[in-house]
């Protein structure tokens, strides 16, 4: 099921994009000021954001910027400011839509359905890389200086995620979360033995480095 974190102050309009996110089979999780919302990205990462503007403790520019700095989940912003530079503000934190209000719940969920669509065909299509390591999702294959190598699904699945944040620190509640999920429950040094498995598979020159005491990136050479 798609998880939608709405930011949002006004409970009125939170909870009915709650209930019509919900009726469209979204889980959502409702935040009701910047630093909440910010908050809640961290913990839940959810597959897309709509983000207020004029919210309590922390604006939803700051909001957005913050996430940004760190994802590239599909952010909407809705807000009562029309004003084109306002528009072309939000474009340029990074966010992929932008929706004045007031907006009809259609069009809202209209707008929903094809950010996640346009992001589901982009990540589908290209291959992801890095280097010379090359990850065609389509297929499940991994190949490195053209030479396959030979993954199992969870160890595909972690480099699919590191392929996806490169050069970032990602810790390790991050990774498990991304890759095992949230309701994980096992043996807790599951990231360092599959990070084991992935560097042996990968060979030389190392690609996943070992950052001290924040986890682990994607990295060419040492921090
Ligand atoms: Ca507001």
């Amino acid at each position: 099921m798609q998880q939608v974190l709405v930011v949002e102050d006004e409970s009125a309009i939170g909870d009915v994009l709650k209930l019509g996110l919900e009726q469209e089979g979204f889980s959502v999780e409702l935040a009701f000021d910047g630093r909440a919302g910010l908050e809640s990205f961290g913990r839940r990462r959810p597959d897309l954001v709509l983000l207020d503007i004029l919210l309590p403790k922390m604006d939803g520019w700051e909001v957005c910027r913050r996430i940004r700095a760190t994802s590239n989940v599909p952010i909407i912003i809705l807000s009562a400011k029309d004003a084109i530079q306002d528009r072309v503000k939000g474009l340029d934190l990074g966010s992929d839509d932008y929706l004045v209000k007031p907006f009809s719940l259609d069009e809202l969920l209209a707008r929903v359905r094809a950010v996640l669509r346009r992001r589901s065909e982009s990540s589908n299509a290209k291959a992801l890389t890095f280097l010379d390591l090359e990850v065609r999702t389509e297929n499940r294959e991994a190949v490195r200086a053209n030479f396959p190598i030979v993954l199992t699904t969870k160890e595909f699945d972690l480099l699919c995620f590191f392929l996806r944040h490169p050069r970032q620190v990602l810790s390790k509640e991050r990774i498990l979360e991304g890759v095992w999920g949230r309701d994980y429950v096992g043996e807790s040094n599951v990231i360092e033995v599959y990070v084991g498995h992935l560097r042996r598979k990968l060979g030389e020159p190392p690609l996943i480095q070992t950052i001290r005491n924040a986890g682990y990136a994607l990295r060419a050479d040492p921090w």
